[in-house]
């Protein structure tokens, strides 16, 4: 007789306890997890190419990170920063004004989401230029909150039935060198892209009343496009040009992802805000804004915070991110991860019909599935589902992406030894393969 496993009944209670409209991956009931290894329920391991959505850079319970958090839940565990202040909060806000490059004195502030980070800083742009509209881009992701799927390059399901949306959000195109439009060589696209935004500021929206273009330095949800050499740059002139705000969306990309610690940095672009979230807190939920101490203080006191943002034990853990960064060179090791990544996704690229592409920058890679290479047809959802399933069944967390669907990414902690990302591109070679 076939005895049900216990991770299968746990998964059973999804249906009955949870809402229809929170989205899944996988149907793994995890237990525990040590740096790229994760166990369910039933002691099965798994290789992590996920890392809880780009979350757990530094790996799966650091004993660090483990060993902070410990330590400062027996001392303070809130007092909300809003009530009484605690000098880590100072201190995570220290380091992270130091990492990056600000024209003039840089300031941040601490929230618990990307999509909460991503909100605030949309308001410290209004606040500071007194204009109402934002620009985002086709295809990008930048939360789930009401402002925030306005602002999605996504229509379903995130918008979906739920409507009216945040006013004044102008979606424009995303120069993707995979897809151009027709006619526009690759050298050309980041310039055409940049052409097309000055009509908008024309046919939809007048720049003096744009505060801010918000862009993900390489989308993340939207399929890792990495946009055109030279796009960002040229946003960052566009946006000198009319008083608009530039506010870089780091929340996926950030924290060595793409083999420099923020991925502007390939660029060289200097923002006005930048928000982060995720692997900040290597599991613990913690976000922030970093920017231009100007812009962060034009919002009136108390017009910005939360109860959470910046808890004690998030902090912590941060300051312990930040130090194993260093300790382990992680940067580099992204540098490192991509290049074994790189080297087993294009020779797919060129050897597998369904694989149409190869891209990504650092450990931030993907291939997109086709139905037709030269058509480019995206691959059914159900194919795509299939191999992410095959995946699964052998021991492999991988994730999809894309407004398609049909992109798998990688995620995978920047810790991750080499036998086992070696084993996970097998994996996945052989779930494609089938
Ligand atoms: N911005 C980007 C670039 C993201 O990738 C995400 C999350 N995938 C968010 C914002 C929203 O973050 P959160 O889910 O923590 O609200």
């Amino acid at each position: 007789m076939l005895t049900k496993s216990k991770s299968s009944a746990l998964w059973a209670q999804r249906a009955e306890l949870v809402s229809n409209g929170s989205a899944y991956y996988t149907e793994i009931v995890a237990e525990r997890a040590e740096n790229a290894t994760l166990w369910d329920a039933d002691g099965k391991p798994y290789i992590d190419f996920a890392g809880g959505i780009g979350t757990i850079n530094v790996g799966h319970c650091h004993p660090k990170v483990v060993a902070a958090i410990r330590e400062q839940a027996g001392k303070l565990l809130h007092t909300s920063f809003h009530v009484c202040a605690y000098p880590s909060y100072f201190e995570v806000c220290r380091t992270l004004v130091d990492s990056l490059t600000l024209k003039g004195p840089g300031k941040a502030i601490l929230f618990n989401s990307g999509s909460e980070a991503v909100e605030n800083a949309v308001k410290f742009a209004r606040a500071f230029t007194k204009r109402r509209a934002v620009i985002s881009f086709q295809h990008s992701f930048h939360g789930r909150t009401l402002l925030c799927l306005t602002l999605d390059g996504k229509h379903k399901p995130l918008r979906s039935g739920i409507g009216p949306f945040a006013g004044d959000v102008y979606h424009a195109p995303l120069p993707n060198p995979y897809r151009p439009p027709v006619g526009v060589k690759p050298e050309q696209l980041a310039e055409y892209a940049l052409t097309r935004l000055d009509e908008m500021l024309l046919t939809d929206v007048a720049p003096e009343d744009v505060a801010a273009i918000i862009i993900e330095p390489v989308l993340g949800e939207g399929g890792f496009i990495v946009p055109s050499e030279g796009f960002l740059r040229g946003l960052r002139r566009l946006c000198d040009r009319h008083g608009i705000l530039l506010i870089i969306d780091e929340v996926q990309t950030g924290f060595g992802r793409t083999g420099k610690f923020w991925a502007m940095e390939h660029e060289g672009v200097t923002p006005d805000l930048v928000t982060i979230g995720k692997s900040l807190g290597a599991g613990l939920p913690i976000s922030g804004v970093i920017g231009r101490a100007e812009v962060l203080d034009a919002a009136p006191m108390g017009a910005i915070g939360g109860t959470y943002g910046g808890n004690p034990l998030a902090c912590a853990a941060a300051l312990a991110v930040f130090d194993i960064f260093k300790e382990e060179g992680l940067v580099a090791r992204s540098q490192k991860i991509g290049e074994t990544v790189k080297k087993r996704f294009d020779a797919w690229a060129q050897s597998m019909p369904i694989v149409g592409d190869s891209r990504g920058l650092g450990a931030m890679r993907a291939i997109e599935l086709v139905a037709d290479k030269k058509t480019k047809e995206p691959l059914a959802p159900a194919k795509v589902k299939a191999i992410l399933k095959k995946c699964e069944h052998e021991g492999l967390i991988v994730i999809k992406a894309g407004i398609h669907d049909n992109v798998i990414r990688t995620l995978m902690p920047l810790t991750i030894p080499e036998a086992d990302l070696n084993r996970g591109l097998d994996i996945l070679e052989g779930a494609l393969k089938a």
